[in-house]
C-alpha cells in the first residue's frame, strides 16, 4: 500500500515556525496583518476565510475582512483595493476569485500592489514567478504542493514531473515552480494528446485538472509520487480528488489524500507569505 502524505503535518510545521518569526516581529513592534477581500457570499470563501482567520490568530497575526455584496460595481471594489494599497498597517491581502463579473476582477488584479498579492493574483507576480523572484509569492496552492515535496523529503532536482492541468491559478505557474527547482516538467492539459502516457511517464504526478476520479489505473505507475490537487465531487456528492484513490493506494509508492492533502497545507502557507511580507517592512 502506498504511503499516505498527509497535509496537516506539513501544515503544523509551517504554522510552528511562523509563530515564532511573528513573535521576533511583535518585538519589534509589527504585528503581520492580513486582509481578506471577498465579493458576495460564497460558502467556499466563507469557509476558506474562517479557516485562514483561524490561522492568523494561531500565529499572532492580525486579520480582516472587506465584504462587498457580489452585486458591488467595479468603482466599489476598486475603491476597497486603492485603500488596501494604501494603508501601510495592511502587509498583504487575499482576494476570492472568480468573481462573478471576471471585467472587475481582472481590473482588481490588475490594481493590487504586487507586495500585497499573497496568492499571486497580478500578472507582476505571476511574471516573478517566472523569474523565480523570491520576494514575491506564488499561488498559495502552488506553493504548497513544493512545501508537501519538501516535508516529506521528495527532491525535485533532475526529476520527471508531470503536472496535469494548465490554469494560471495552479497548473501553470506550479509547472514553472517546479522548473525552477530544476525538475523536467511536462504540462498536460484538456488538448494534450494521450495524458496517460506522459502521466504514467512520470515519477511525481500532481493533477490539478478538476475532474473528479480522472486519474486511473492507466495513468500511473510503479514507484511514483502523486499529489491531488483536485477538490471535486464524487457522483454521490462525497468530496473527492482528481485520482482514483483505492487505485492508486495500490499501485504508487505515496499519495495525498482528499480532503487533508494539498487542500489542508494551502492556508499555512498563505501564512508564511504573510508574514514574509511583514518582515520586509523590517529591511
Ligand atoms: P481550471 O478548470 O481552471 O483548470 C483545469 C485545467 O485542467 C485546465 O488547464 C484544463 O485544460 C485541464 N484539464 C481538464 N480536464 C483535463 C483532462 N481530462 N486531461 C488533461 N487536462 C485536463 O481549474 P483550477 O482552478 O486550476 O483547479 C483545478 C482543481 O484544483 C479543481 O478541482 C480545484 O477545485 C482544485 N483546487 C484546489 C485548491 C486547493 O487548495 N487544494 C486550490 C485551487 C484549486
Amino acid at each position: 500500500m502506498a504511503k499516505i502524505l498527509r497535509g496537516e503535518p506539513v501544515a503544523d510545521a509551517i504554522l510552528d515556525e511562523m509563530k515564532i518569526r511573528c513573535g521576533k516581529l511583535a518585538e519589534k513592534g509589527i504585528i503581520p496583518t492580513l486582509v481578506i477581500l471577498r465579493v458576495g457570499d460564497k460558502a467556499a470563501d466563507i469557509a476558506y476565510e474562517r479557516g485562514a482567520a483561524k490561522r492568523c490568530r494561531m500565529i499572532g497575526a492580525r486579520v480582516f475582512s472587506i465584504v462587498l455584496p457580489e452585486d458591488a460595481t467595479k468603482d466599489e471594489v476598486l475603491a476597497q483595493v486603492e485603500r488596501i494599497n494604501k494603508d501601510d498597517t495592511i502587509h498583504g491581502c487575499l482576494m476570492f476569485r472568480p468573481l462573478k463579473n471576471r471585467d472587475i476582477e481582472s481590473a482588481a488584479c490588475r490594481m493590487l500592489d504586487p507586495a500585497k498579492d499573497l496568492d499571486c493574483v497580478t500578472a507582476a507576480s505571476l511574471g516573478n514567478v517566472f523569474i523565480g523572484r523570491s520576494d514575491r509569492y506564488a499561488p498559495c496552492t502552488a506553493h504548497a504542493c513544493v512545501e508537501m515535496l519538501n516535508y516529506y523529503g521528495y527532491d525535485i532536482k533532475g526529476k520527471r514531473v508531470t503536472v496535469i492541468g494548465a490554469s494560471i491559478v495552479v497548473g501553470k505557474p506550479l509547472s514553472v515552480l517546479l522548473v525552477n527547482r530544476s525538475g523536467t516538467v511536462t504540462m498536460c492539459h484538456i488538448d494534450t494528446v494521450n495524458t496517460p502516457h506522459h502521466a504514467r511517464d512520470a515519477e511525481i504526478l500532481i493533477s490539478a485538472a478538476g475532474v473528479a476520479k480522472l486519474v486511473g489505473r492507466e495513468y500511473l505507475s510503479p514507484g511514483q509520487v502523486v499529489l491531488d490537487v483536485g477538490i471535486n465531487r464524487d457522483e454521490n456528492g462525497k468530496l473527492c480528488g482528481d485520482v482514483d484513490y483505492e487505485a492508486a493506494a495500490e499501485i504508487v509508492d505515496a499519495i495525498t489524500p482528499v480532503p487533508g492533502g494539498i487542500g489542508a497545507i494551502t492556508s499555512a502557507v498563505l501564512m508564511k507569505h504573510l508574514v514574509e511580507a511583514a518582515e520586509r517592512e523590517t529591511e
